[in-house]
Parts: C-alpha cells; structure tokens; sequence
C-alpha cells in the first residue's frame, strides 16, 4: 500500500536521536530550547513554545487567550477535531464558519456575515481558529481586519503549513494573529514523533503557555507570591499541564528543520507533476491562491461527480483495492457523533458538505517516487 503520507528520516536525524540517548538530558535538557529557537528563527516570530503535540498547543494558546466558561470560538469545519476539541476543553462553546469553495479554507466572506449578525444578538466570539488546511494560508489580511473591528482573538492552525508562506512572509510569523500552532506528527511536514510548537511575538503570552505546559510552576522569584523559602523552592501560581516535549523528539524536530525547504519543495515538485497527469480527467486539483506559497501538507482531489458513473465511495474503494492509501480530509467535524450530540445538525456550512461529497486526498510526501506516483495516476484514471 502507498500511504497517503509518512514521515522522511535520515541517517543525520537517527544520529541526533542518538546523541541524546547517549546524553545526560532524556527531558527538560537543551535540545528543547534549541528547537525552539530554530523554528522561531525560521519563522521570525519572538517566542516559540515546544510541546508533547499540537493539541496541547491548541489547548494552552485558548488558555492564554483567557478562553473560558460560555466564551464562544469559531473554527472551520474541514480541519482534525482537535482544532475544535481545545475549545470544548476550556468549557467554551464552537461553532463553524464555512469553507471557500476554492482553497477550503475558512471563508472570510462567511466569517463577516456571522460576525455582523453576532454583533446583533451580543455573542461576539473571543478567538477564531483559521485552519491553514493542506498548509495553504487562509486570507489572513481579511479575518485579521475583521478581528479589529470586532474585537476577536486569533490562533492559526497551522499543523500542515510549517515551510510555507503567505505573502512573501514565512507562515509562523503570527504577523495577523495571536498565536500560531504546528503539529509534528509523522504525516505532516517535519515530524518529531508526537509533538507540537506554539509560536507568538507576545511575551505575555509566551510566558503564560510556557507556564501552562509545565504544571503552571514557576521557579522564578518575580513569579512569585512572596519571598523563597531556599534553593529548592518553586510556586505553582496556575493550573497547568505536564504537555512538555522531550529532548529526544525535540532533537529529531531540530535535524527535521534542516531539511524543510527541501521537504516543501519536494511537496511541490510531486503536486505539479499530479496537477499535470490528472489534467485529463475529471477531477478538480488544488487551487493555490497566487500570494502564498503551500506547505503542501495533502493533496486533496474533487471528484467531477457527474462526469463520473461512480460515486465517491466507489471511487475510493477502487483506489484502495489498487493499494493506493487514499484518504479523506476531512469530516466536518460537526458532523461528528459528539458534536451532533451539542446540537449540530448536517447543513450547517453547505460548502464543507458539497466538499466532503467529492475529496479524495491521493499520497504526497517527499519519497513518494515517480513510478509510485504513475501508479496512483493510473489506478485513479481507471477508478474514474
Ligand atoms: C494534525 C492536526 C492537529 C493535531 O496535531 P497533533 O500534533 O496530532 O496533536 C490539529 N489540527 C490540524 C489541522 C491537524 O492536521
């Protein structure tokens, strides 16, 4: 089976792993604070906050953003649960902004009527999570300029946009938001294992996530109450989390980072050869908005339904039965049990149903070879 995505680790990345083991530091050592300055400088952003996956980023960014009881955040639909599970977490209350049907991403169009008739009722969202889905930016300018005239918080998700860029600027940079998040796990861009980064130019900010991974303890004394009672003493002063990150991961995350421009290239080398091979058959292939550059985490096909005598499921299981580990991205998420169990109902964003009726995510990752990839163009021109 040709996996839809998966992890590029090299002799460098094992001899990293290696040198750790072999050191005094398991956790809590060196190499987490050297990730994090190797992510922050690629990014150009001030603060960078490892940890154990991008979950607990989402989770501590909504914390320190004062996200709480009855406070509403609004995500996209077409994105991993967690995007909106952190919210739930802080005993807030989601809802969903419908996609472009162009890049999928939360539409900014949509977000401004919500916002205008939220204004009306008194019931203004706190944060907003735009989802860079498939490491394509979201129009950041435009929820960034809605976000000033109504008075909301930003966090980007963006687990599948590490080495991408929006603007001409590296995507991280948080230059429209509050904080951005990245996730390591083996299927996006670099990978750590399990582990996520969240990013901020806030010192406030970075201080408070800093302290929510790590138990909310604090060892220094400005931090403190009153004075130290000895050398051994620490305070803690919130209620945190252990989501640290360990030297180990962290280790492989900083040999990963070396090679992101090459991973993202490699990314698109592999998306222009599809948009190329798939260019006769009925399908939509990924729109890129001219100003930004993918980190080209999925790449996520629409099928031309009534050109096609199969539906997408049938499609989908030919696919599979040809050993492609095809894969869909995603769900909307309120259409899960849990979330139609809040009172969700199908719907709810239409463009994000329409989406899910027809995607197809086909394998990219940077050791996808050539003759694997002819394999997946054929196997997909005969399922349709
Ligand atoms: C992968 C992913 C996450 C969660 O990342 P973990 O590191 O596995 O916790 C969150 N949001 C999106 C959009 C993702 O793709």
């Amino acid at each position: 089976m040709i996996p839809y995505g998966r992890q590029d680790i090299s002799e460098t990345d094992i001899q990293a792993v290696v040198s750790v083991l072999r050191s005094d530091f398991l956790t809590q050592g060196p190499a987490v604070a050297s990730f994090e300055t190797a992510v922050s400088e690629y990014c150009s952003v001030k603060h960078a906050i490892a940890v154990n996956c991008a979950t607990s980023a989402l989770h501590i960014a909504c914390l320190a953003l004062g996200v709480g009881k009855d406070d509403l955040v609004w995500t996209s639909p077409i994105t991993f649960v967690a995007s909106a599970n952190c919210a739930l977490y802080c005993g807030a209350k989601i809802d969903f902004i419908d996609i472009d049907p162009f890049s999928y991403n939360m539409s900014v169009d949509s977000l401004g009527k919500k916002l205008a008739l939220a204004e009306k009722s008194g019931r203004l969202p706190k944060v907003v999570i735009p989802v860079h889905f498939s490491g394509q930016s979201c129009d950041m300018a435009g929820i960034y300029a809605l976000s000033q005239r109504y008075g909301f918080k930003i966090i980007e998700d963006a687990s599948h946009a590490i080495g991408g860029k929006y603007r001409g600027e590296p995507i991280g940079n948080c230059r429209y938001s509050d904080i951005t998040v990245f996730s390591f796990h083996p299927v996006k861009i670099i990978t750590t294992g399990e582990g996520g980064m969240a990013l901020t130019n806030d010192a406030q900010l970075a201080r408070q996530m800093e302290l929510l991974r790590s138990h909310g303890i604090t060892r220094d004394v400005n931090e403190m109450t009153h004075e130290s009672d000895g050398p051994w003493y620490y305070q803690q002063i919130a209620l945190g989390f252990n989501y640290r990150i360990t030297d180990i991961q962290a280790a492989l995350g900083l040999s990963q980072m070396k090679r992101l421009d090459e991973f993202v290239a490699k990314r698109h080398v592999i998306a222009n050869r599809y948009n190329q091979k798939l260019s006769h058959l009925p399908v939509v292939t990924p729109w890129q908005i001219s100003d930004s550059y993918s980190g080209m985490h999925l790449y996520v096909i629409r099928l031309k339904l009534d050109k096609i005598n199969r539906n997408r499921r049938e499609v989908f299981e030919a696919l599979r039965a040809s050993g492609i580990g095809v894969n869909l991205h995603y769900i909307p998420v309120y259409r899960q049990p849990y979330y139609e169990q809040l009172g969700f109902k199908a719907g709810h964003c239409p463009e994000a149903e329409r989406y899910y009726a027809e995607a197809i995510s086909l394998p990219m990752y940077p050791g996808i070879t050539e003759s694997q990839q002819d394999k997946v163009t054929a196997a997909l021109g005969e399922a349709v």
